[in-house]
């Protein structure tokens, strides 16, 4: 019988055997790729910060008018992609006078600039919802599905995408170069 080493499911985590069996069985036959391009097979041409900006603002003012505003959106190159870190969202805190003032930061890996628009969408929605919950929780998580109601599958989704990354599969949606 042949033995097939196991990928490290780091971005996985806490899905079931009886998925991480199947999502097995796709990269054991190289079928992640293109399974992934037949159901999303447009990128979201969000290429710059400023648009970036723009669409984080278009969801924030549709879904949470009355959350903190953001002083920054960004692209970032050295965002490493951790289990549960997608983007960041972080508060920085500045000395401003006598004042203590709060800035509020939004980061996306660059990695997302090539991605369909349900992904960016996904990842956008998940940080904008630390706005207003810090933790992975509940709350959290209804928050996510509220503004995407197809939240979580996409979330599985980007994580097998990931995950064929992590097993030496080529990038999908690279739009670098084609434009
Ligand atoms: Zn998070």
């Amino acid at each position: 019988m042949k033995t097939v080493a196991p990928v490290a499911w780091k971005f996985l985590q806490g899905y079931p055997p009886e998925t991480l069996a199947q999502v097995q069985q796709m990269l054991d036959g190289g079928r992640i790729g293109p399974w992934l391009l037949q159901k999303y097979p447009t990128a979201h041409g969000v290429r710059t910060d400023r648009a970036l900006y723009d669409y984080v603002q278009a969801l924030r003012a549709e879904y949470l008018r009355g959350a903190e505003p953001l002083s920054k959106v960004a692209f970032d190159g050295k965002l490493q992609i951790v289990q549960h870190a997608l983007g960041t969202h972080t508060t920085v805190s500045r000395v401003q006078g006598s004042k203590l003032k709060s800035k509020r930061e939004i980061r996306i890996a660059s990695l997302f600039k090539d991605g369909p628009p349900e992904f960016l969408r996904m990842i956008v929605v998940h940080e904008l919802a630390h706005l207003r919950e810090r933790a992975h929780d509940k709350a959290f998580y209804q928050l996510c599905a509220y503004m995407e109601p197809g939240y979580h599958q996409l979330e599985f989704e980007l994580r097998m995408y990931l995950t064929h990354l992590e097993s030496g599969g080529p990038r999908l949606w690279n739009t670098v170069g084609a434009a």
